[in-house]
């Protein structure tokens, strides 16, 4: 199993983060998780194929920060030099994600999938079956914004993906004992600008609660710095932590390594 920060960005813009999105390969699968502004930028840029994605995972669907590439990349199946995509879509997220794609296909026309089969399944909580792992979905708290959290299970191997949440229950039992819990981490405590998010030190908790086998944080506000964050975290939690930045990229699994920067020697 190997994760692909594409995007580990805000709403809150900068240079060097795109807006959020991740890439995971799980056995057959290519998952895409969020797809937020210059995340298929960012999939090109990490040589991987947008037309291999078989499965779309969306955390939620109110907030372009997530999905404001999704539209791109509908377009981008059906238009493609070489041929539209052909192979079945899996679309998974809270509700709301039904409508949500039949307004891009109302907004943009040209997006109806023109030779695949899109399947979207909505839900709060539930379980997908994929073949050779299993996909949960489990309600995250984002202020009024249905959103949901995700975990992977393959051959042994896990990851959890918070999508965006402020600490909940529910997020600790989706990391329970995860090889590598991927978690929000908008800002140091006592500097939140948004109280719909994880806290540093929340962080920390939820890592320490849930018996995550390795953390990276991702989704940072321009706000603190890593030495603040780092510290916060480490109240509670002594396992590996990894820094997300785009185009890191880091094997899952029992011995869950360094992460790898694309294209950067280190
Ligand atoms: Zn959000």
């Amino acid at each position: 199993m190997k994760l692909t920060v594409l995007g580990c960005g805000t709403v809150s813009l900068t240079p060097d983060q795109a807006c959020a999105g991740y890439h995971l390969t799980a056995g057959r699968h290519r998952l895409l998780m969020d797809c937020g502004g210059g995340v298929l930028l960012r999939l090109m840029q990490a040589e991987l194929d947008y037309m291999d994605v078989d499965g779309l995972l969306l955390s939620h669907v109110r907030h372009p920060d997530h999905v404001s590439d999704v539209p791109l990349l509908l377009f981008a199946w059906n238009y493609r030099v070489g041929g539209p995509r052909e192979a079945p879509l899996l679309v998974v997220g809270p509700p709301g994600t039904k409508e949500f794609i039949e307004a891009v296909h109302d907004l943009f026309p040209a997006t109806n999938p023109k030779s695949y089969q899109l399947i979207i399944r909505e839900m709060f909580a539930g379980d997908v079956p994929l073949p050779g792992a299993r996909l949960r979905v489990r309600p995250m708290r984002h202020g009024r914004v249905p959103a949901v959290g995700f975990r992977l299970d393959e051959r042994g191997r896990s990851m959890a993906y918070s999508g965006d949440t402020a600490y909940c229950p529910a997020l600790v039992e989706l990391c329970r004992d995860v090889d590598l819990a991927l978690l929000d981490c908008s800002f140091p405590a006592g500097r939140a600008v948004y109280d719909s998010h994880l806290t540093a030190r929340e962080v920390g908790r939820v890592a320490a609660e849930s018996g995550a086998a390795a953390v990276m944080i991702t989704h940072r506000y321009p706000v603190g710095s890593d030495a603040e964050v780092d510290n916060q975290i480490r109240e509670t939690y002594n396992g590996p932590l990894h820094l997300a930045r785009d185009l890191m990229s880091i094997t899952v699994g029992p011995a869950t390594g360094r992460p790898e920067v694309h294209g950067e020697d280190r």
